[in-house]
């Protein structure tokens, strides 16, 4: 079966129009029906007409009129670039410029960037509805996210209608059975890509999606939202479950049918007593980065049984329908099962590479002969093994790649804006566990000790807040591991009280 046969955005369309006196957003304690969506949406489709920009920016304010642009673009026949206006204006003003962007839909008050078009699109005066989609090639971009590089520029990772229609249709193969009365989380921020599993899942069906805006305290506010609106569907990311863990005993949803986690590795201690919270979901453990559209493996939670894990870890199971994954070594040779290597992964979801960026599509994307036909793979970064039923064992990074609350981190980043204050001294930036059992950035300056305060805030002018090292430690020399490479675990006991 040709998984694009269907069209994401003739589904949309007739779901909206076939759910218009039903609730399909939750925002800040307001109920928003599919049709104060489609009018929203349709307002702001009016506004883009005769744009001539492929690639639009949105100003991700928690309101129903963030996630109409995201429908008006598409429908448009265009593709759009999440700003959050939170983070430093010198990284979306770099983001804004990579992407080529010149026109922003922005919801504020007032528009968050004076130099650029902006369309305000809670001023735009109403039209009538207009749900027809443009007809785009399966090619056509839908969206472009920027994640963490290594020399302090985000990567731009654009993700197809094709990649996107894919991932919906491997999600379908899964057997969830979603529909108009599920009522589901959407607990991330639209800079992410899990946010678009959060809202298009549920609008594909005529589900509503409860909002965790982004001033709320989230662990607490998902809390609320669970018990006393009894969601149905939550996908979360597992860091939110070690802030939960305290109150486990006091959470009962037994309305709760499908919980999801990805972006980092699950422990299966923490999801065993997690299941009893929610004694009639179908817990997954979802796994894939931004460069494989939201996720393309699954491993279903097994109740009163053995659990495939791996140090603790739950598995992260066998690939969805449409993909593909392969284990390599250093010399890009696939594995057999049982020997650890890295990950790659191929098939309908994935990127068609970085944004205008060669050098690194050459040393992320490579083709092979699989099952005797050219295919096209990426390098995740992730070790991981086969065990002998083809479900994946996760096991680490290869490299200095990180999650902070699911946020993908490169560490290097935040070492290069730390070099680049402190010019000549050298800086280790290191995870450790928190309280909770999350991870924490925390920074070694080899120097003797100094106020380091204007380091930090330098690096809150150009990094996000989760970025931002929470502890600082000083060392006179950096300790040398055997390689003669900064023995990073040396440093790591230099914060052990
Ligand atoms: P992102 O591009 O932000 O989605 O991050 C992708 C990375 O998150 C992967 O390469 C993994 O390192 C990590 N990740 C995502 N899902 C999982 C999971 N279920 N278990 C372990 N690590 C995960």
């Amino acid at each position: 079966m040709n998984p694009t046969e269907n069209d994401i955005y003739l589904d949309l369309k007739e779901v909206i129009l076939a759910h218009e006196n039903r609730n399909a957003f939750f925002i800040n304690g307001i109920y928003y029906t599919y049709l104060d969506f489609a009018k929203a949406i349709s307002n702001i489709r009016f506004a883009l007409k005769n744009n001539t920009g492929k690639i639009i920016g949105i100003i991700t304010n928690d309101d129903l009129e963030t996630y109409a642009a995201i429908v008006a673009i598409w429908f448009e026949g265009k593709a759009y670039v999440p700003i959050n206006p939170d983070i430093p204006s010198d990284r979306n003003q770099n983001i804004i410029s990579e992407a080529g962007i010149e026109t922003i839909i922005d919801s504020s008050e007032t528009a968050v960037f004076p130099n650029i078009k902006a369309i305000q699109s809670k001023k735009i005066e109403p039209v009538a509805i207009d749900l027809e989609p443009n007809k785009i090639p399966e090619s056509e971009l839908v969206y472009l996210l920027f994640t963490s590089g290594t020399t302090g520029k985000p990567k731009g990772v654009p993700i197809s209608k094709q990649n996107l229609s894919g991932f919906t249709k491997a999600f379908w193969d899964l057997g969830y059975k979603i529909n108009e009365d599920d009522r589901f989380l959407q607990m991330f921020e639209l800079t992410f890509d899990l946010s678009v599993m959060s809202y298009l899942i549920p609008l594909l069906k005529g589900s509503c999606v409860y909002l965790v805006p982004k001033d709320k305290i989230k662990y607490s506010y998902i809390f609320e939202l669970m018990e006393d609106y009894e969601l149905t569907v939550a996908l979360m990311v597992p860091s939110i479950l070690h802030y939960l863990r305290p109150y486990f005993d006091e959470i009962d949803l037994p309305k709760m049918r499908y919980s999801l986690f990805c972006g980092e590795a699950l422990p299966l201690d923490v999801t065993t007593e997690w299941s009893n919270c929610l004694p009639n979901a179908q817990i997954t453990n979802v796994y894939g980065p931004t460069e494989d559209t939201i996720f393309c493996t699954f491993y279903d939670y097994v109740r009163n049984g053995q659990n495939k894990s791996y140090n603790g870890i739950l598995s992260i199971g066998k690939s969805m329908n449409y993909n593909s994954t392969i284990i390599i070594d250093e010399e890009n040779n696939v594995l057999e099962p049982g020997n650890v290597g890295q990950l790659c992964l191929g098939g309908i979801q994935l990127t068609p590479g970085y944004w205008k960026n060669p050098e690194k599509n050459k040393e992320a994307f490579f083709n092979i002969l699989y099952n005797n036909k050219e295919e096209r793979f990426y390098k995740t970064g992730d070790l991981c093994k086969a065990d002998e039923n083809g479900d994946l064992l996760y096991i680490g990074r290869i490299d200095f790649q990180t999650k902070i609350q699911g946020f993908r981190v490169e560490l290097s980043e935040i070492e290069f804006y730390a070099k680049e204050f402190l010019s000549k001294i050298n800086v280790v930036v290191l995870t450790l566990p928190d309280d909770v059992g999350n991870t924490e950035v925390a920074m070694v300056i080899e120097s003797k000790p100094f106020d380091y305060k204007d380091t930090i805030d330098y690096m809150k002018e150009k990094l996000p807040y989760y970025m931002i090292p929470k502890k600082v430690k000083f060392i006179d020399t950096f300790p040398l591991n055997v390689n003669g490479k900064t023995d990073r675990k040396k440093l790591e006991i230099l914060f052990i009280d």
